[in-house]
């Protein structure tokens, strides 16, 4: 019985010292709280250092893409309803994988536009953001090594996302057909044959973005087809992030890939209401596609966010709710918003052509990239340090100018980042007189020596 008492603590003491140990054998104290490896690489977010430039030199901001407008009454006023209801759980948790109000709205809106029934409680979540629906994705659906083939240009997130999942991305670039004259984006494509020597069996799928941030690309048909066709012979996934699904130009059509024969079974669609209700402070977003994907979404939502803010979620149904009922009136919000933007996007094409610069007019989106290069004897680049001439030329725009745009270059890959520099994002969903003040500001720079 001592005997073993004494072992016991000399067990102990041992143990100590062997802790004590391997503490001290870390090279430097620090390197044990080093980011993890598979973090590496994803420290830079343009978002995070594009802000910061907002609020140091408050300049008009063409950058981020948001609304500078009131959101619509009947969405904000559902939100004020829902907090102070007598309904005291409206403010209290609800359904992890979505509120049920919330789910039977996008079930029976999503039934209705994919002409199937979907499930709302096993064929839709709802996440923080599309970004959470995204993360939830990628997450949930990569094993190490496996390779998702992403677009150049890319909306930022996909990439180190993909590699913290311990994922490989593989790039393919749009690229504009005709580089002489005014541009669409409807010129910016991707080689077909490339596309599909990118397809192999390690291939876990292909993420597309449409209407595309930042050219504004409303995939055609046939090109969604072609995707659809690869996917199909791999036996691949494809996300198809939608958040500007409302946001298309007349004469343009959004089609969702979803919809495409034998596409509904491989596909996960991804919205916002952000992006539908110009409410992109309220962070609900929503990933829809069958039971047996989704299935590896909540497995990742369930152990990280667990469920989104309730009230948020109950206005945004009263929302959809009311688009529902008046979706075949003009007044409907999905349709009205894209009318209201056409005059703002007519706009900013415009003064970028009479300021010098090359825009391509977007078929759907809020953002417009336009080609500043003509510009260059009027920048001086060298006073900025950033590797990549669009950083430059976006940071001395702010600094001198006033006028703050995204460097497209933050949406390739190291290898591709050139074909990004030569051209500048701005956002044109923004009340008429600011941009009326972005004319302004830039074609007095321009008449200046
Ligand atoms: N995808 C794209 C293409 C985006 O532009 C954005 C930014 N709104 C997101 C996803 C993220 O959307 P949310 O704000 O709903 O997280
Ligand atoms: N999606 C928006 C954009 O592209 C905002 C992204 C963000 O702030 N992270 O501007």
């Amino acid at each position: 019985m001592m005997f073993t008492k004494i072992c016991t603590s000399a067990s102990k003491v041992s143990n100590s010292l062997t802790t004590l140990r391997n503490i001290r054998s870390y090279p430097a104290v620090m390197s044990k709280f080093d980011l993890p490896t598979r973090l590496k690489g994803n420290e830079k977010s343009i978002w995070v250092e594009y802000i910061e430039l907002t609020l140091k030199y408050k300049p008009l901001n063409l950058g981020q893409g948001f609304p500078d407008f009131h959101a619509p009454e009947n969405v904000t006023k559902a939100l004020a309803a829902a907090a102070t209801s007598d309904n005291a759980l409206l403010n209290q948790y609800t359904r992890g994988y979505g509120h049920p109000r919330l789910i039977n709205i996008l079930a029976k809106l999503y039934s209705k536009l994919l002409n199937r029934t979907l499930d709302p409680t096993n064929e839709i979540l709802v996440t923080v953001g599309a970004y959470e629906a995204l993360y939830a994705t990628i997450q949930g659906h990569t094993n190490s090594g496996d390779e998702w083939i992403i677009m150049e240009p890319f909306f930022d997130c996909y990439v180190p996302m993909v590699k913290s999942a311990n994922g490989i991305p593989r790039f393919i670039a749009l690229k504009p057909k005709n580089t002489n004259g005014p541009l669409s984006s409807a010129d910016w494509v991707f080689d077909r044959q490339e596309l599909e020597g990118l397809f192999n069996e390690k291939t876990k799928g292909i993420i597309i973005n449409t209407p595309h941030n930042p050219l504004g690309k409303v995939f055609t048909l046939d090109e969604l087809q072609f995707i659809a066709n690869l996917a199909k012979k791999w036996n691949t996934l494809v996300v198809s992030d939608e958040v500007y699904e409302w946001l298309v130009y007349e004469p343009y059509k959004h089609v969702r890939i979803a919809s495409l024969p034998d596409m509904y079974e491989r596909t996960i669609t991804i919205g916002s209401a952000g992006k539908t209700f110009s409410v992109t402070g309220w962070k609900i977003g929503w990933a829809y596609g069958p039971a047996h994907l989704l299935y590896n979404l909540q497995v990742v939502h369930q152990n990280s966010v667990y469920t989104c803010a309730t009230p948020l979620q109950e206005a945004v149904a009263i929302g959809f709710e009311q688009e529902l009922e008046r979706f075949d009136r003009p007044d409907c919000y999905f349709f009205s918003l894209a009318r209201d933007l056409l005059p703002k996007r007519d706009y900013m094409a415009k003064l970028l052509s009479d300021v010098g610069m090359i825009p391509t007019i977007p078929e759907g989106g809020y953002f417009m990239v336009a080609n500043w290069t003509t510009l260059r004897d009027k920048v001086r680049l060298e006073e900025e340090t950033d590797e990549n001439r669009d950083y430059r030329f976006t940071k001395w725009m702010t600094k001198n100018v006033g006028v703050l745009g995204i460097p497209p270059s933050a949406f390739y890959s190291r290898e591709h980042k050139h074909l990004g520099e030569d051209n500048v994002r701005y956002c044109f969903i923004k009340k008429d007189e600011n941009l009326k003040k972005a004319s302004e500001i830039l074609m007095k720079w321009k008449s200046q020596q």
